[in-house]
């Protein structure tokens, strides 16, 4: 029997499209994001986003290196509603040291946004990400950014899509000319011809055409671009992939868009076909089985903390991915790994800066939790049940320091902050034998920055970092280890619970451990 409920919840699930950007330092992913939320109406956000970067945003005091080097530290949730759509822009930072958080946050969604310069390519944050997204198998789509300027052959760029990233594409737009001569797309869907103004224009001028050897496309964009265009879609048609929703869905081919953020141009055309072919929200793997959205019973999972992010109440959120179930405000859910029910009190959802209770929220949504430090990443909660997600893999950490406090009589605070530091995600802690020295592990260097700057700030404590030379860390199991094997250019150590931790100098060094301990296993995270 279906109830009302379920009713409910599968239309609130069907509304909802849940995804994040991913892009390199530069490409217009917060151009993107700002058009973006401008089409949803919420107008009164215009600039908000851009405002990030410039400095009269920085809302709290560890955020000052975000405002140093303008760069945003940390991913943010918004929501926009478009034309009976509710979609969540996971936020995931665009700057080239990012951290665990970014991976993480890709794992509350449920299809990305590939955002390339049409000048750059696949660079190497995008490379980065999209390998996340891959290894998730959620839907890419692709937008090719900044037409009106000079940039490579489209062509060219989606060979780079196969060869680079493995990813079959299909152009549903194709430009016109480029750079100075840009002078639209062509739809190939619809057949018709979407024309670049150059301003930021809400309403593009649309021409309906019968094909791209109507005369009327020769007449817009004159003998030399008609040539060219009726050629490329030529081609495309004949040797390019189909279009294969089922292979969308899988990851294995990437809707391709072409447009300009900044001048708005192709945005709206986008977002209209991401909302119809990007999935709702997806039921998600836990030790329960795969737990459905329109399951009526509420369930989630944190996958991101952020502390202080109002400097006057030092408050910490935890962002929580509503997976199952109607989230109502002021319920009680059980907190899976501490056993006890706890009441959802102040719950809030994101406005790009500005945060607003939330009363209501379905599977796909997003809520900040107000956290007096009871949260850690990967935390379920259930409306009773015994269910915990897995869906957040720790990534293998690629830059070691170590670690010493500058005042030894502040050891405790030193250890308080590590510790609560490493249980946010921040970094990954582990312990050299014999001596007992502390290796911290991070994914990027803004990590260590943020780190020296929050234990200064909230636990008082100054400390010493240390490079190591160390590139790669493997869990290593085996029965009967041995430290003295692992001398040259590597190092055991152990990371919180005891594991046995190998830290590599090189790939060489690797390589050549594996050989020498051939009944251990090395894996790239913890088991
Ligand atoms: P992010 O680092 O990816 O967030 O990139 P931004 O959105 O800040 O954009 C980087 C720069 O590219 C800014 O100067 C933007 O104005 C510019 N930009 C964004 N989109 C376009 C576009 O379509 N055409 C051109 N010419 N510039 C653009």
């Amino acid at each position: 029997m279906t109830t009302q409920l379920t009713k409910l919840l599968e239309t609130e699930v069907a509304k909802r499209r849940t995804f994040a950007i991913i892009s390199h330092p530069d490409a217009g992913k917060t151009t993107l994001t700002e058009k973006l939320l401008l089409f949803g109406g919420a107008i009164r956000l215009a600039g908000t986003v851009k405002g990030r970067k410039a400095s009269k945003h920085a809302t709290s005091d560890w955020m000052e290196i975000e405002k140093q080097r303008g760069i945003s530290v940390t991913s943010s949730v918004m929501q926009f509603d478009y034309e009976g759509h509710r979609v969540n822009i996971l936020d995931t930072p665009g700057h080239q040291d990012f951290s665990e958080d970014t991976y993480r946050t890709l794992t509350a969604a449920d299809s990305a946004v590939m955002l390339i310069d049409v000048a750059k390519g696949v660079e190497t944050q995008t490379k980065k990400l999209f390998q996340v997204c891959r290894m998730r198998g959620i839907p890419i789509f692709t937008f090719i950014n900044k037409l009106d300027r000079e940039g490579r052959d489209p062509f060219e760029l989606l060979e780079e899509l196969e060869e680079v990233l493995g990813i079959r594409s299909y152009p549903m737009n194709w430009p016109i000319g480029s750079g100075k001569q840009f002078c639209g797309v062509y739809d190939r869907g619809k057949s018709q011809l979407e024309l670049y103004q150059g301003d930021d224009h809400k309403d593009i001028q649309v021409r309906k055409v019968d094909g791209v050897d109507d005369p009327l496309v020769k007449q817009i964009a004159g003998e030399f671009l008609h040539k060219q265009l009726s050629q490329d879609i030529e081609l495309l048609d004949v040797a390019g992939d189909p279009f294969d929703m089922e292979k969308v869905l899988k990851g294995e081919l990437t809707p391709v868009f072409f447009g300009s953020a900044v001048n708005n141009f192709g945005v709206q055309t986008f977002l209209e076909n991401f909302l119809q072919l990007a999935p709702k929200p997806e039921p998600r793997n836990s030790t329960a089985g795969v737990i459905e959205p329109t399951k009526e019973k509420f369930s989630g999972y944190v996958f991101k903390i952020q502390a202080n992010m109002n400097p006057a109440h030092r408050d910490r959120v935890a962002f929580l991915r509503i997976v199952s179930g109607k989230f109502e405000r002021g319920m009680s859910v059980k907190h899976v790994r501490i056993g006890k029910d706890i009441k959802l009190a102040q719950p809030q959802q994101f406005l790009a800066q500005d945060r607003d209770i939330v009363e209501t929220a379905f599977p796909g949504d997003i809520i900040g939790l107000f956290d007096p430090g009871i949260f850690r990443i990967g935390d379920s909660l259930s409306e009773g049940e015994e269910i915990v997600f897995d869906e957040l893999p720790t990534f293998s950490p690629e830059l070691f320091s170590k670690v010493s406090i500058k005042n030894a009589l502040k050891q405790k605070q030193f250890l308080k902050g590590i510790d609560q530091l490493t249980e946010e995600g921040m970094i990954q802690v582990f312990t050299t034998f014999g001596f007992e020295d502390m290796i911290l592990g991070v994914v990027g260097q803004l990590q260590f920055e943020v780190l020296e700057h929050r234990m200064r700030s909230e636990y008082g404590v100054d400390i010493l970092l240390q490079r190591q030379n160390y590139q790669f860390a493997r869990w290593i199991v085996d029965e009967k280890i041995d430290p003295g094997k692992f001398r040259i250019n590597s190092q055991l150590v152990k990371d919180k619970k005891g594991n046995y931790v190998g830290l590599f100098e090189s790939e060489y060094a690797l390589r050549s451990s594996i050989e020498k301990n051939p009944t251990a296993k090395f894996l790239t995270s913890a088991p």
